[in-house]
């Protein structure tokens, strides 16, 4: 019975969009971490995120990681067994996984027979386990793939903060956050949207978030103002999300650009970011007073 059906009277589903939240480095100030502290919003139509997704998942299946979380911090190093593994390029990638699963296996009983610890190495081996069939080339190979696929797509909009954390007397990740969450705020202003704020779903980000929302709602104000923004943090894990895996690989090339310059990740990127013409307004580098001629700082905003 049609009548019986509800009708939609909202705002029509291509004026949602989904930002999907990651950072990169740490927000502490010890000398011992990063310079910088990143984070990065890829915003997305609702409506396109099944196809973007299955665009990311195919991807990944060409290298055999299918399913599989990427996390660049872990995708990206030299694994030192992969080295020790004779031919290890020639091999073929079913073989390779094992051959590096043994060598790995004998550092552990080596490290253990002389009594040091190995806690750090067994963590790094398990989160580098889904890729030690890919070669560092290959490696390197799959996150430009992943760039510049994101960097195609013409309805993907980036949004990011790195914050100098030694210039900034306030922590660092409030700042970013609410740098980033006001930028796409005025971008949903201008295309009539709203939108939604999706965090990866990790502990550290879960409280740090929950504290977060508190202290806004103290302060009153902000949310307020972030009018065409659902109001309430969604975390989605990131191990299932492709895209906030995506979300991960933008701040770290931002990250890494305005550390140590390296532009292979961050360029094919920095196109995307929002602009309203040749204004940047989608990304910034907070860095105090300080000169800075880096891209970024160098753009008109
Ligand atoms: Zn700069």
């Amino acid at each position: 019975m049609n009548a019986a059906r509800p009708v939609w009277r909202g705002t029509p589903v291509d004026g949602t969009y989904l930002l999907y939240v990651d950072e990169s480095g740490v927000p502490d100030r010890h000398p011992s971490q990063t310079t910088h502290f990143a984070l990065a919003g890829l915003a997305i139509p609702a409506v396109l995120w099944a196809d973007y997704h299955d665009q990311i998942e195919s991807l990944k299946a060409t290298y055999g990681i299918a399913g599989e979380e990427i996390h660049v911090a872990w995708l990206l190093p030299r694994y030192a067994e992969q080295a020790r593994v004779p031919n290890f390029a020639a091999l073929s990638r079913s073989r390779r996984a094992p051959a590096v699963a043994a060598e790995r296996a004998r550092t552990l009983r080596a490290i253990e027979m002389d009594g040091r610890k190995s806690a750090d190495l067994r963590t790094f081996y398990r989160k580098t386990a889904a890729y030690v069939h890919l070669s560092w080339e290959e490696r390197q190979a799959l996150a430009l793939a992943l760039v510049s696929l994101v960097s195609g797509w013409p309805q993907v909009t980036l949004f990011g903060d790195v914050i100098n954390k030694q210039l900034l007397t306030r922590a660092a990740d409030e700042e970013a956050f609410e740098q980033v969450v006001s930028r796409f705020q005025t971008f949903l202003a201008r295309q009539s949207g709203v939108g939604v704020v999706a965090y990866d779903l990790n502990e550290s980000q879960v409280a740090r978030m929950t504290a977060g929302m508190a202290d806004f709602q103290r302060k009153g104000g902000l949310w307020r103002k972030m009018d065409r923004i659902i109001g309430h943090p969604f975390f989605v894990g990131s191990h299932t999300s492709s895209l906030i895996q995506v979300a991960d690989v933008v701040a770290y090339a931002i990250r890494r650009y305005v550390e140590h310059g390296e532009g292979a990740l961050f360029d094919p990127l920095f196109p995307a970011f929002d602009r309203i013409g040749e204004r940047l307004v989608g990304l910034r580098h907070y860095r105090g007073g300080t000169k800075c001629g880096c891209n970024i700082c160098a753009q008109p905003r």
